[in-house]
């Protein structure tokens, strides 16, 4: 496989997504790998996608795209019960995965497709592409070199209105894995755990539904969770507010960082920091956070360091999303399960 890698590496795309076709494969294209394969259920749609988006081949078949020998890697990003069943023929199959959040419904499953791959020496990432953001990397790096000092809160500000064309099965199809928290929490978790080099022990959480969402899912929540350190993390997330903006804060006692419209996909997005009365810009080099997960992911493939986020960090992000979920429904503060600590 190494002399492969060096040339270009092979992808094959499980699910013909929007995230796919806005970010992802351009990404691989920009960063040594080429996209080979798509596949969907409907052949009409895999070839449509695969003409539109300049992809060779199409499929309808997971086992094909998978017996092709030119595929190193395959790029999970179907609905969210299909994660699982695909990362475990890909790993079986001895393709090295990319898969998007979250990982699987339960921590169970997350957990064998983490290991399938662990076990056969395969790359497993997690699409969480907030912690290749410049901005939230400035962050943790400002946070982690104690420039405030004790850190005791955080407050992320995810709600936003979901773009038109995303408002399907997140919105109505609970069998899909929709609602607000496996689309948001997941990654707000991540970027938490990420800042703050911590865990989150225990969660509290009120979800709300305000009209775009059916079927038992939830439309926004809002939720505090507490951190091993101590360290108090809110997070308010939605898919109808249109005007708020995004955001996260930490706060500590010698100052405090506001990253503002950070939570997002695009290269954009600003970082200050207030300490003694005065608030300074804090200078940011964008970089296409897709383009940076990839360029990493493949450097993995060669043995080169480790993907931004791995599998383990899927793992715990979906422990937080289902935590909320659960604190939410019952009315009260839910532990975060420690599954993947021991692993990560
Ligand atoms: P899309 O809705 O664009 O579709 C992906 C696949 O899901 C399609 O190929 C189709 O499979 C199936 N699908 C589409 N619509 C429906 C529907 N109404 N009911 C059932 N199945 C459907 O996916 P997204 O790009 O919005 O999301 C794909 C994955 O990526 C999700 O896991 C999501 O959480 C994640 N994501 C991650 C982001 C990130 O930045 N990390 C951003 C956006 C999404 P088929 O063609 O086989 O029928």
């Amino acid at each position: 496989m190494g002399a492969k890698v060096e040339e270009s590496v092979g992808w094959g795309l499980v699910g013909a997504s929007t995230i796919a076709r806005e970010w992802v494969i351009d990404a691989i294209r920009q960063t040594g790998g080429k996209p080979l394969v798509v596949m969907s259920r409907d052949a009409d749609r895999a070839a449509t996608y695969a003409r539109a988006n300049g992809i060779a081949r199409a499929t309808t078949s997971l086992s094909t795209l998978l017996a092709d020998e030119a595929v190193d890697a395959v790029y999970i990003s179907t609905t969210n019960e299909r994660h699982h069943d695909e990362a475990l023929a890909a790993a079986e199959a001895g393709k090295h995965v990319l898969c998007e959040k979250p990982l699987a419904l339960t921590l169970s499953a997350a957990e064998a497709m983490v290991r399938a791959c662990r076990d056969r020496g395969l790359i497993f990432a997690t699409n969480h592409h907030l912690r290749n953001a410049a901005t939230i990397c400035k962050v943790r790096e400002l946070v982690q070199a104690g420039v405030l000092g004790a850190v005791h809160a955080m407050r992320i500000f995810h709600a936003v209105y979901l773009p038109e064309h995303l408002q399907s099965w997140r919105l109505h199809r609970p069998d899909c894995g929709g609602g607000i928290a496996f689309d948001i929490s997941v990654h707000d978790a991540d970027t938490a755990r990420f800042i703050l080099d911590d865990e989150p022990i225990d969660v509290v959480a009120q979800t709300g539904k305000f009209g775009l969402s059916s079927h038992g899912l939830n439309d926004a929540v809002m939720y505090v969770m507490r951190m091993r350190s101590g360290v108090l993390v809110q997070a308010h997330e939605s898919f109808v507010t249109r005007h708020a903006g995004t955001g996260l804060e930490v706060h500590g006692a010698d100052g405090s960082i506001f990253a503002r419209e950070v939570m997002t996909q695009r290269p954009v997005g600003s970082v200050w920091l207030r300490r003694d009365q005065t608030e300074r810009p804090i200078p940011v080099e964008h970089e296409n956070l897709y383009v940076r997960a990839l360029s990493r992911f493949h450097a993995a493939m060669r043995g080169l360091g480790s993907p931004t986020a791995d599998g383990w960090d899927g793992v715990r992000s979906l422990a937080v999303a289902l935590a909320v979920q659960e604190a939410a429904r019952s009315g009260r503060r839910v532990r975060v399960s420690p599954a993947g600590l021991a692993s990560s």
